[in-house]
């Protein structure tokens, strides 16, 4: 059924849902029967008529500790009336200080040098400069090629989208991507409905192995993964294949970058997944759960040697990095950050996800006797439940997730994969309220 809008929005007119040009949107569908969320207080989102839809997904993968958290909106309130903006370039502001040794202390030991931006699309397309201003530093300028896998999702900045292997993000916009090298991405049959990290597969880490064959390593810079391969359905990845991959970059003066955009803060049971699965890597890219969702902002975060070889390639008093947003660190974001990672110590609000890991999956997996799931994986709180096709690709992800959200649950899909990932003060009640409206939605397939 059509959504009511409720008094908040009962003035929006058809022609005025279309000025906004939605990204990532079915703009006519979504205009024909628009799905809009009014308010939201910790797990829900309130709908145009006033009624509760569960968030499976923490909004996308940012909202960690619940939704409108007050002390998040007080920091920010404060901030905007004590300085409500600072230049980013040659001036700074005390709380990017204070949020980079904030941030450097939940990486793994040693990746203590951090780089503020706007989205994880920005600090993907960051990381690759960095990565070639590293390379360049230390004499290695051929070392252009990046390598990344089929099956992830980096972002739509063009060096990210050149990253990502999502034939539909890149189809329209081929002309003058980066060279990337995609390796093989880790789905495999044999590995269907495992939970937690797959046992087979760690050989595919070896592409990476091949690419310097066919390449030559003295032409790549950096190896791109996501830890979990989340927007492209919540890849886990086989165990030993990270291990092997690090392996892989150490023996031949590679990179080895992890996108954390969905992972970090806490999604895995750990700060980041480099501390879940054990390997670091000398780069990370981090946003969403960063500010808890409520300010736009993403990282970079490197391993000191990284920061110390590109800035001491620069002659005295001059700019190291040719690279800066006019937002990077705004004071705002900074504030809401400080208020998010203050909420995920104080709560132990990591811990958490870790603790609620097994009841959650163990529910989910619960849905694999339904007809229509071809599929489900998941490792601490996130999992994607994989629909069979109907037709084309995306048409049965895109359905049901409209018909979730009509029945009560927001969870987001990519193509035929819905990917659930509840903010870490889930509830076994909430739990049960997600599944019993997923098997609902589903059955009738
Ligand atoms: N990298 C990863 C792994 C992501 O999942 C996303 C977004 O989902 C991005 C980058 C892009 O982040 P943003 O949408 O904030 O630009």
């Amino acid at each position: 059924p059509a959504t009511t809008l409720d008094a908040t929005v009962d003035n929006i007119s058809g022609r005025e849902l279309d000025a906004h040009w939605m990204p990532f949107t079915a703009n006519r569908a979504f205009k024909a029967d628009p799905k809009i969320v009014t308010g939201a207080d910790g797990m829900y989102f309130r709908n145009a008529s006033g009624g509760r839809v569960l968030d499976g997904s923490s909004g996308l993968f940012t909202s960690a500790a619940g939704h409108c958290r007050k002390e998040i909106a007080d920091a920010v309130d404060r901030q905007l009336r004590e300085l409500d903006y600072a230049p980013s370039f040659m001036r700074g502001h005390p709380k990017s200080f204070e949020l980079a040794k904030r941030i450097a202390a939940l990486t793994p030991p040693g990746i203590n040098r951090v780089f503020f931006v706007n989205s994880g699309s920005e600090a993907v397309d960051t990381a690759m400069k960095i990565c070639l201003a590293y390379q360049r530093a230390r004499g290695r300028g051929t070392r252009t090629l990046f390598v990344s896998r089929e099956r992830a999702y980096h972002g739509v900045n063009f060096g990210g989208v050149a990253l990502s292997g999502m034939q539909k993000n890149r189809e329209a916009f081929g002309f003058g991507l980066p060279t990337v090298a995609h390796m093989r991405h880790t789905w495999l049959a044999e590995n269907k409905f495992t939970k937690g990290q797959p046992e087979h597969g760690a050989e595919l880490a070896e592409d990476l192995e091949r690419m310097v064959a066919l390449y030559g390593a003295d032409n790549i810079a950096a190896c791109f993964v996501e830890p979990i391969a989340g927007s492209c359905g919540v890849l886990v990845p086989p165990s030993g294949y990270l291990e092997r991959l690090r392996e892989i970059c150490d023996r031949h003066g590679i990179l080895l970058v992890f996108d954390e955009v969905i992972c970090g803060f806490g999604r895995t049971g750990k700060a980041f997944a480099a501390q879940s699965f054990g390997v670091t890597p000398d780069v990370m890219t981090m946003a969403k759960a960063i500010t808890n969702g409520a300010q736009p902002m993403g990282a970079v975060a490197v391993r000191q040697e990284v920061y110390d070889t590109v800035t001491e390639s620069a002659s005295d008093g001059a700019v190291e990095f040719f690279h800066g947003y006019t937002f990077s660190a705004h004071p705002a974001a900074c504030a809401a950050s400080l208020a998010a990672l203050d909420i995920y110590e104080g709560e132990g609000l990591f811990e958490r996800a870790r603790a609620m890991s097994a009841r959650f999956l163990d529910a989910i997996f619960g849905l694999a006797d339904l007809p229509v799931v071809t599929d489900i994986r998941g490792y601490g709180l996130i999992a994607g439940i994989d629909f069979a096709l109907a037709n084309r690709p995306g048409l049965r992800g895109n359905e049901i997730q409209a018909r979730l959200f009509d029945a009560g649950l927001h969870v987001k899909a990519t193509g035929d994969c819905a990917i659930v990932a509840p903010a870490f003060i889930v509830e076994d009640s909430h739990i049960d309220e997600m599944c019993s409206v997923l098997r609902d939605v589903l059955k009738s397939y």
